[in-house]
């Protein structure tokens, strides 16, 4: 496995991967690192239909408001590179802040995610998140030029708001969303779990189960938002929700569901710790 540290060294290694191969497929897994079994079924995805694996760890500071938790973000860096290593992955590129940003911020070329999509649910908790995620997403596709690119439909709003810019800027290359992986208990796994005592973990089992309520309701027939809504947020009594919503993939809220087309997304807190769960339907 090489371990890339500078963008110039990355991009040095695609430019001869390239040319050497010039058939073979390149898969980019962009993570923020803290690697857990969630992160494994994206690198497994990309292993399995990519001639080329490469993991991107970079804990983004532009995707973090300033009273957000840049700072606390879990770093492993020894775990992760053994996990990657582990997993058979060809590359990982760790840069620090320095190599993907200019130090002078007023020196960088920004651009705003569609707002309609971004200034609402995670976007409205956390302004400018998304603008921070779309940035340091078109950098890894530009730096690396991926075949394609593996995202986890844990974070939904973020899946759709990139599928969104490769649609609207013509970017040559596939976005591959992955299921989300749970713990057996059914608790979505996250890096922030990490920030979690066992009676918060306990706790946590609700958001999931809230949704596996409204599972049960669809196969039974309901379609109506309202009262899927209702019937989740009996579930989650006893929890700080932050939103639960019943949208479309463009994120607008939807009164009946529509199969293929329909998303629960829910955000509880549990001690403290903002945790996303959803459903796809
Ligand atoms: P992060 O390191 O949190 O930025 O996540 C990197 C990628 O892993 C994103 O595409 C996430 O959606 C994905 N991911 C995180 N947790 C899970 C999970 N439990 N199941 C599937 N994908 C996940």
């Amino acid at each position: 496995m090489q371990i890339f540290t500078t963008t110039q060294d990355l991009q040095d290694f695609i430019h001869q991967f390239k040319s050497q191969n010039p058939t073979k497929t390149i898969g980019l897994i962009p993570t923020m690192g803290a690697l857990h079994k969630g992160h494994l079924s994206l690198i497994e995805a990309s292993l399995a239909t990519c001639d080329c694996s490469i993991v991107s760890i970079f804990v983004n500071p532009t995707q973090f408001g300033a009273n957000e938790d840049f700072n606390q973000y879990p770093r492993k860096k020894e775990a992760d590179l053994q996990i990657c290593t582990k997993a058979g992955i060809d590359v990982v590129f760790m840069p620090d802040i320095a190599q993907m940003y200019p130090l002078d911020s007023t020196l960088q070329t920004t651009f705003n995610a569609p707002a309609a999509m971004a200034n609402v649910l995670e976007g409205k908790a956390r302004p400018g998140h998304f603008n921070g995620v779309l940035q340091v997403v078109l950098k890894l596709f530009n730096l690396i030029r991926p075949n394609k690119a593996f995202f986890g439909q844990k974070d939904a709003q973020q899946l759709l708001i990139i599928q969104k810019m490769v649609q609207d800027l013509f970017l040559p290359l596939e976005i591959v969303p992955c299921p989300i992986i749970r713990t057996e208990e059914g608790l979505a796994l996250s890096s922030r779990n990490a920030y979690l005592s066992q009676a918060g973990i306990q706790k946590a089992l609700q958001i999931s189960a809230s949704l596996n309520a409204i599972t049960k309701a669809i196969m039974r027939g309901v379609k109506d938002s309202k009262e899927l809504k209702k019937i989740a947020l009996e579930t989650l009594e006893g929890l700080e929700v932050e939103y639960l919503v019943v949208v479309n993939h463009a994120l607008q809220e939807i009164e009946q569901i529509e199969k293929d087309s329909t998303l629960v997304l829910v955000v509880a807190r549990v001690e403290g710790v903002r945790l996303l769960d959803n459903l796809w339907f």
